[in-house]
């Protein structure tokens, strides 16, 4: 039997929950970089580490049998969901993290007021306020990310779900919750489980709603939001529970979401307000929907897109969800090799939003083993695009569609693109003339300086590849 050894808010404990803290802070840090994330994930992890033990080993803490059961299950589903699920699938896997991690601190929140209410003592306000506030945020990032996953995963329709009344549901809704949690605040002394009960399932329904009317695509955006509330949750739970380390980890999940959020929101050129109540994003990723229209354009194969690298004496390759879906890192990246043989400079175009999350390219780049000097930002390879032979676009559709830049009326007006438009040719290579995510017909597919490899991106690449090396 293991003894508890260190006493809760003691000098110990709290030295080692400032050494998990100072571990996360330092990985955090690194995850800014590609070459140090995979690093920085693990010196995270071993900050996790160190708090799980040290929270385990505070005075009062028992029932090691329940405690190595869940620890059991939660290392069997992570390991196992971390090797199979597939980097495609990756916003959905993070959504169900989050949610799980906005569903505990609910139940940690309710369990707090049960065991006030079974002390039969007067719960101060100071504790809470935390609890019910970890409650309701709590609830509302758990039962928003579960919808967020069902779209993503196709369990539900991806397109935007209007609830009639909607609206006023919330309305009501949130109202209601915030009575409820002044009614448990001025009865801290006997304070009703029912109400708080109550509060849960009403939050819970508010996520819902509020997830709903919102489309598929758009839901990395929402994750990270919702992310960024289930950090906040926590950090309440770390005030309820007078824990340090859960303090300065919701906060820095809640800023750290909070800054992707709006980051994410501003590379789609879009309001955080207009993602969560405008129903755009609902297109099939990648798929039919939209214009269908046949507009005259200049169709190639992998032999004469061989020709024209080959000879050139820059390439930029730009990837974008296509290359995700295919797989086709590995084989671009041979593709960049072979020209790079012949002495063609080859360079990676990277924008912010290309794909389905944050850094999606850089991590499927890197998985290929691409230098990192060859990624370039999206405003740094912007002013070499005139100066570039060839721009290859792999898969990529509406982070180059020069609508954004030229038609004010284009839902994807003012977002930032990758400007392809400027190189001497292009060679896109997708399936079809299909829409991307915004739904919309992409003027460069019928420019005189494009060239379209309708195949998909790993074949065509591979085609492309060999057919180089035959020259
Ligand atoms: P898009 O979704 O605009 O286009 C992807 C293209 O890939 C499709 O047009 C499709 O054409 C093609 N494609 C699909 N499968 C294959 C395949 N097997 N082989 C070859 N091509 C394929 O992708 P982008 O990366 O250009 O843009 C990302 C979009 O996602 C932006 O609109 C962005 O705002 C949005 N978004 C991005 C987020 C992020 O964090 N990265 C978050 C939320 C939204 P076809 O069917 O003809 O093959």
């Amino acid at each position: 039997m293991i003894e508890a050894v260190l006493k809760p808010g003691g000098d110990a404990a709290t030295a080692l929950y400032i050494v998990a803290f100072s571990l996360f802070i330092l990985g955090v840090k690194r995850g800014t970089h590609p070459t140090t994330a995979k690093q920085g994930n693990l010196v995270a992890a071993f900050g996790m580490a160190v708090a799980v033990v040290t929270t385990l080993l505070l005075d009062g803490v028992g029932n090691w049998g329940l405690i190595a059961l869940g620890l059991g299950i939660g290392t069997a589903v992570g390991v196992t969901a971390s090797v199979r699920v597939k980097m495609t699938e990756m916003p959905q896997m993070v959504a169900l993290y989050n949610g799980v991690g906005g569903g505990a601190v609910a139940l940690i929140a309710w369990s707090e007021i049960r065991h006030g209410i079974s002390l039969g003592e007067t719960i101060p306000l100071d504790t809470l306020i935390p609890v019910l506030f970890a409650a309701v945020v709590g609830s509302v990032s758990f039962w928003g990310s579960n919808i967020a996953f069902a779209k993503l995963q196709d369990l539900i329709p991806t397109r935007p779900l209007a609830v009639p009344g909607q609206q006023a549901i919330n309305v009501v809704l949130l109202i209601g919750i915030l009575v409820a949690c002044t009614d448990i605040a001025i009865n801290n002394d006997d304070p009703s489980q029912a109400i708080f009960i109550a509060v849960l399932l009403a939050a819970g329904l508010l996520g819902n709603l509020v997830v709903l009317p919102i489309g598929g695509a758009d839901m990395p955006v929402v994750i990270s939001l919702l992310n960024a509330f289930t950090g906040l949750s926590a950090a309440a739970a770390g005030f309820a529970l007078d824990n340090v380390a859960l303090i300065v980890a919701g906060t820095l999940v809640g800023s750290s979401g909070t800054i992707l959020t709006m980051e994410m929101a501003t590379a789609m050129n879009r309001s955080v307000a207009n993602v969560l109540f405008a129903g755009f994003g609902g297109a099939p990723a990648g798929g039919a929907g939209g214009s269908t229209e046949e507009r005259p354009h200049v169709s190639i194969g992998a032999q004469d897109a061989a020709i024209k690298l080959a000879y050139a004496d820059s390439v930029v390759i730009v990837p974008g969800y296509g290359l995700a879906v295919a797989q086709a890192q590995h084989a671009i990246k041979e593709v960049g090799d072979e020209l790079e043989k012949r002495g063609v400079t080859v360079n990676y175009a990277i924008h912010p939003v290309a794909g389905r999350m944050p850094g999606h390219m850089n991590v499927l780049l890197a998985e290929a083993d691409v230098p990192y000097e060859q990624l370039k930002e999206m405003e740094e390879i912007n002013p070499e695009m005139p100066r570039t032979d060839v721009a290859v676009v792999v898969g990529a559709n509406d982070v180059t569609n020069p609508a954004a830049k030229n038609d004010p009326n284009s839902p994807i007006a003012g977002m930032p693109i990758i400007e392809v438009d400027q190189a001497q040719q292009v060679i896109v290579i997708k399936r079809s003339l299909s829409p991307g995510f915004a739904g919309i017909d992409n003027d460069l597919f019928y420019e005189s300086n494009t060239s379209m490899l309708f195949d998909d991106a790993k074949k065509a690449a591979a085609d492309i590849a060999a057919e180089i090396q035959n020259l």
